[in-house]
């Protein structure tokens, strides 16, 4: 039988505009992953409806995400771009996890107990069992590969768990999925205000989008917290400085960071300057993308026959799977 090549599969949730956040954590990863890895990268449309019930924006995210994913140069040829919506499979598969999944362990799940807080009114089942969902949509393919940012670290650990207790309960059908970024660590990209992350949903003026005009770009980077700047030479940098170096470092030369890094050390850093700086290598950095995306946008048909062909290649393995789980399970008269 021909070796397949290690398989990959990760997702991103239509609730809003790519954000660098979602770009440097798993989009990044995902192009490169595509030349080397058999890779399945998802619109986590089901995911949505735990937080987002109004779907009336759905159809308008979705294809936006799809956009998004082709101009940062994922390719159709090369990887299952699909939704998930549209893989029946992953509801099954999604319905035996949950009898291998405790309420007790779901409850414990910080992103379970952050969501119950935002959203006191809505604390639905699927809330509740989003993790399984997640590791449904993972080992569907048998992937072994995920790559995501740091704030996924406690769901791959689950996916872990779920896939692990398939395989003792009945027959070794799952490999263990990772978390996976190119270089050692996984990465978490900071909202500008110095406190908490980049998100879709939360955070929006501390979140530079991919969709950001150049004007909102200049405008946010220059409204980032700083400091009157360091007094001692050598001192450590407070997090909210860190992180503007953080984003400098992904976007500007590195003879650019060099000499921020020097005048912070020699105390003569003027974080204006390094801030402008900062704007103007964002929207270098952004604007292409926003291009391209809005060309992509106008084409419905090409977005509609990616789907179409995505679908395809992920309800394939996802068959050849199921057909496994359910042999394994017994399910089989
Ligand atoms: P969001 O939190 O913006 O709604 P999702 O939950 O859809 O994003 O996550 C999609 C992917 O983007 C995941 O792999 C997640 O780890 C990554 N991601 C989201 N925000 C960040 C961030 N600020 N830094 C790094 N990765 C992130």
């Amino acid at each position: 039988m021909e070796k397949r090549k290690p398989i990959v599969m990760s997702g991103i949730r239509p609730t809003g505009f790519l954000h660098l956040g979602n770009y440097f954590g798993a989009v990044r990863n995902y192009v490169k992953m595509q030349d080397e890895f058999e890779c399945y990268f998802m619109i986590a449309d089901i995911h949505s409806l735990t937080t987002h019930p109004d779907t009336r924006a759905l159809k308008s995210h979705v294809q936006r995400v799809l956009a998004e994913y082709i101009a940062c140069g994922l390719d159709p040829e090369k990887a299952a771009i699909y939704c998930q919506s549209h893989v029946y499979e992953t509801g099954e598969l999604y319905l035996y996890l949950n009898m291998l999944a405790y309420k007790g362990e779901l409850e414990k799940t910080t992103t379970f107990k952050d969501k119950a807080r935002s959203q006191p009114d809505n604390i639905n089942a699927g809330l509740l069992t989003y993790p399984v969902l997640q590791a449904a949509d993972i080992i569907l393919h048998r992937a072994s590969l995920v790559p995501v940012g740091k704030d996924q670290e406690q769901h791959l650990e689950m996916a872990r768990t779920f896939a692990n207790r398939f395989n003792h309960r009945y027959v070794e059908v799952f490999p263990e999925p990772q978390a996976f970024n190119y270089g050692d660590a996984l990465i978490k990209i900071p909202g500008l205000d110095g406190a908490g992350k980049m998100s879709k949903s939360e955070n929006q003026n501390a979140t530079l989008y991919l969709a950001d005009e150049d004007d909102v770009i200049r405008k946010k980077v220059m409204k980032a917290k700083t400091d009157s700047g360091p007094i001692t030479p050598h001192s450590p940098k407070p997090d909210y400085i860190e992180n503007i170096f953080l984003l400098m470092n992904l976007v500007s030369d590195e003879a650019v960071v060099r000499k921020f890094e020097d005048d912070f050390n020699n105390c003569s850093i003027r974080y204006g300057d390094m801030k402008k700086q900062l704007a103007e290598d964002m929207v270098n950095f952004i604007a292409p993308i926003r291009g391209r995306v809005n060309d992509i946008l106008h084409d419905e048909k090409y977005l509609k026959q990616i789907m179409e062909m995505g679908a395809e290649k992920a309800r394939k393995s996802a068959g050849v799977t199921m057909k496994l789980v359910r042999d394994a399970i017994g399910l089989s008269y």
